[in-house]
């Protein structure tokens, strides 16, 4: 049976002697494995919609569950992501987290769109790649049924005085009231602000500089703590941030 949907390729294996195994991120599907043949000869008619990363419309072949990709016309393929190593290195960590979050026993259909809308602000450059990451990172974990209860002190009921996030318990508190990670007004507001916003809508705040290191810091915890694994392609990511900065430090 032939059928046709949009999806985001989350990963590529080579397999066989010319084929590659994708996992995408399908519309109507969820995730699946599909084998595009012959892909690694020349003069494939499909190498530009199989790309890691390329957003593109499928037809598939499926039969007895399993897909084999007849065409892929990309949508898009995020250009600004492929010839600038921190984007891409950032970009291949979403890809990682998304293929994680996908099998979970409960997948929103809003996952597909939080990667799409992500990847397009890290490739536009429109906002801060900082503040991109976090609001994946925090948004996901929410999507994957990790959202935490931050209104109110889960102690004493109240909006929470000089609050505290407990990453375990997904609970805010006041500082009084119960033990946590130290939030200031900036990073609260920006949290309480990532989950209730529409996606459209989410990378459109500003901090400063130090609430920024603040949420980053609480975000990448939140995720990696609820998800209870690390990621070697945020590894790598941090490892090149952490390059560009002794770079520009010897530069001064
Ligand atoms: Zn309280």
């Amino acid at each position: 049976m032939h059928r046709t949907e949009k999806g985001l390729i989350l990963r590529e294996a080579a397999y066989k002697d010319a084929d590659i195994m994708l996992t995408v991120l399908t519309e109507c599907d969820g995730k699946i494995s599909a084998a595009a043949r012959g892909v690694r000869r020349k003069n494939s008619k499909l190498t530009a919609g199989i790309q890691f990363l390329a957003y593109s419309e499928f037809t598939f072949f499926e039969s007895a569950g399993r897909f084999t990709v007849n065409e892929a016309e990309p949508i898009e393929l995020f250009f600004g992501l492929r010839n600038d190593i921190e984007k891409l290195a950032l970009a291949s960590y979403f890809a990682d987290v998304l293929n994680v979050a996908a099998d979970c026993e409960f997948v929103d259909p809003e996952l597909l769109r939080l990667g799409l809308n992500s990847l397009f602000a890290l490739s536009a450059g429109s906002y801060d790649a900082c503040i991109i990451k976090s609001c994946f990172e925090f948004k996901i974990a929410a999507l994957s049924g990790y959202a935490p209860g931050i209104k109110y002190c889960g102690k004493c009921g109240r909006a929470p005085v000089s609050p505290v996030l407990d990453i375990n318990n997904g609970s805010v508190y006041c500082k009084s009231c119960g033990g946590g990670k130290t939030l200031d007004n900036g990073a609260y507001g920006a949290l309480l602000y990532i989950l209730s916003c529409d996606l459209k809508r989410l990378f459109s705040f500003k901090l400063d500089e130090n609430s920024r290191n603040i949420l980053s810091n609480i975000t990448e915890d939140y995720l990696l703590s609820h998800f209870d694994r690390d990621f070697k392609t945020l590894t790598f990511y941090k490892s090149i941030k952490a390059a560009e900065a002794a770079a520009c430090t010897e530069q001064r």
